[in-house]
C-alpha cells in the first residue's frame, strides 16, 4: 500500500504541473499514470501541431524551446514534458490505470491495474478486449490518500455517430497521419479545426478528400483564422470537395448514404475507400462516478468549486480539462487551466486564494 497525503491521478500536461506545486511546498503525493506521460499526446497524428502558441503551453515559468517561433508539436511537446518531469524530479508510477476506490475512514483508497497504455486514442476502444488480456490484470497496487486530484483529461474516447457502418475497417475516429490516404478517395466528417486540418494534410498528400458537414459552413469560431483561407480557397478551386449541410445516414463499404441536414432532398451516395469521423471526443465518466462526483449539465461536466477545484466530494479535486465533461464546444484548454494547480495547492496547504485574486465564477477562463 502506498501511503501519501495526496494522490494525483493523470500525467498529463496539468497533472504534471499539480505534482510539481506540491512537492514545491513539501506535500507528500503520489502521481500514477495510466500509460506514459502525456500519453494523450501519443494518439495525435505525427507531427501535429498545437493551435495554441507555445508561450501558452509552457508549464511551471518553464519556457518551451521553439527552432522557428512557430507552433510546436505533439512530440515536440512530448520531450518538453520529460524534461519538466527530469527538471522537478517528479515520480510518476506510469502504466497504473485506476481502475477502483474505496473509503477509509477520512481517505480514499485507490486500486490501480497495470494498464499499457493511456486512456484515450484508438487504444482506448480495443481495452475491453485488453482487459481479458491476464498481462492488463496483473501488478495492480493499492494507494492511500486523504486528497486525490483527477487530472484525467476528457478525450478518453470518439463522439460516436451512432450510424451502420461506423465500425467497418475502412473508417476511423483516429487520424493516423495522411500517408495512409495517398492516391485515394478520403471522405472527412465534420467542420472543425481537426477535420479542415486532417482535410489540407491529406489533400497535400495526395489524397481526394471530400469533406461532408452538417453546417451549411465552416464555423468561423471553430476554424482557426490561419486555416480557413487555404480550406476555402482549396473548396473553391474544387480540389477539395464540399458537401455542406449533409449528414451520415450509413457507412457502406466503398460508399456513404448521406442525408441533406433540412430532410428535404433526396438521400446521396458518395463512393470513398476511407472515411475518417472528426466528430470529436468525449469524456470516461466512471472514475469520476466512482468518486461520487455529482457530473452537470448536457456535458456532465464535474461539479466543483472553480476558488478550489474541489468537487463535491471533499477531498475530491479536478484539474486540467477534465473540467470541463464531453465538451461540446472546448472551453478548457491547457493555456487556462494552468492555474488549477496553484488553486489546488492552496487549497490542500489551507493558504486559499490571496485577496484581490478574482472571484468565485470568473474564474475558469483566466
Ligand atoms: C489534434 C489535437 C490538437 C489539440 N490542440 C490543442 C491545443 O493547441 N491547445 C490545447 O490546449 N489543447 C489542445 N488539444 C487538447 C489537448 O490534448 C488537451 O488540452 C491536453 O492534453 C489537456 O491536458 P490535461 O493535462 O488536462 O489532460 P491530458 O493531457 O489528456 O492528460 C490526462 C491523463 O490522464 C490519464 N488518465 C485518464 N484516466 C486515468 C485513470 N483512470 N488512471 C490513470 N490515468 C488516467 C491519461 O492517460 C492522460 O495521460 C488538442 C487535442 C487534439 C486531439
Amino acid at each position: 500500500m502506498h501511503e501519501s497525503d495526496v494522490l494525483v491521478v493523470g500525467a498529463g500536461p496539468i497533472g504534471l504541473e499539480v505534482a510539481a506545486g506540491l512537492k514545491g511546498v513539501g506535500v507528500s503525493y503520489s502521481h500514477v499514470e495510466a500509460g506514459q506521460i502525456g500519453a494523450t499526446f501519443g494518439w495525435w497524428a505525427p507531427r501535429t501541431r498545437f493551435f495554441s502558441s507555445p508561450e501558452r503551453l509552457n508549464l511551471c515559468g518553464v519556457p518551451i524551446p521553439s527552432v522557428d517561433q512557430g507552433k510546436i508539436t505533439g512530440e515536440e511537446y512530448q520531450a518538453y514534458l520529460r524534461e519538466i518531469v527530469r527538471q522537478f524530479g517528479l515520480e510518476v508510477r506510469s502504466y497504473r490505470r485506476v481502475v477502483r476506490v474505496e473509503r477509509d475512514g477520512d481517505a480514499f483508497v485507490v486500486r490501480t491495474a497495470r494498464s499499457l497504455h493511456g486512456v484515450g486514442g484508438e487504444k482506448e476502444l480495443e481495452r475491453a478486449q485488453a482487459m481479458h488480456d491476464p498481462a492488463e490484470g496483473k501488478g495492480g497496487e493499492e494507494y492511500r490518500a486523504r486528497r486525490v486530484v483527477l487530472a484525467i483529461g476528457n478525450m478518453h474516447r470518439p463522439r460516436m455517430i451512432g450510424v451502420p457502418g461506423e465500425r467497418l475497417p475502412h473508417v476511423s475516429h483516429f487520424f493516423e497521419g495522411p500517408h495512409k490516404y495517398f492516391g485515394t478517395r478520403l471522405l472527412i466528417v465534420g467542420g472543425k479545426n481537426s477535420a479542415v486540418e486532417a482535410a489540407l494534410r491529406c489533400r497535400r498528400a495526395g489524397a481526394r478528400v471530400t469533406i461532408s458537414y452538417r453546417g451549411e459552413r465552416l464555423d468561423e469560431q471553430r476554424v482557426k483564422h490561419w486555416l480557413r483561407p487555404e480550406i476555402e480557397w482549396l473548396i473553391e478551386q474544387g480540389e477539395i470537395g464540399w458537401l455542406p449541410h449533409t449528414v451520415v445516414r450509413e457507412i457502406r463499404d466503398g460508399s456513404v448514404v448521406l442525408n441533406d441536414a433540412s430532410g428535404r432532398s433526396a438521400p446521396t451516395v458518395v463512393e470513398t475507400d476511407f472515411v475518417l469521423l472528426m466528430t470529436g471526443y468525449v469524456q470516461d465518466p466512471t472514475i469520476l462516478e466512482a468518486f461520487g462526483v455529482a457530473l452537470e449539465g448536457p456535458e456532465r461536466r464535474p461539479a466543483h468549486n472553480p476558488r478550489t477545484m474541489e468537487t463535491n466530494v471533499p477531498g475530491v479535486f479536478v484539474a486540467g480539462t477534465a473540467c470541463g465533461g464531453s465538451q461540446e464546444r472546448a472551453r478548457y484548454f491547457i493555456e487556462n487551466t494552468h492555474v488549477h494547480a496553484d488553486r489546488i495547492v492552496r487549497a490542500v496547504t489551507g493558504t486559499g486564494l490571496p485577496v484581490g485574486e478574482p472571484e468565485f465564477g470568473s474564474l475558469e477562463e483566466s
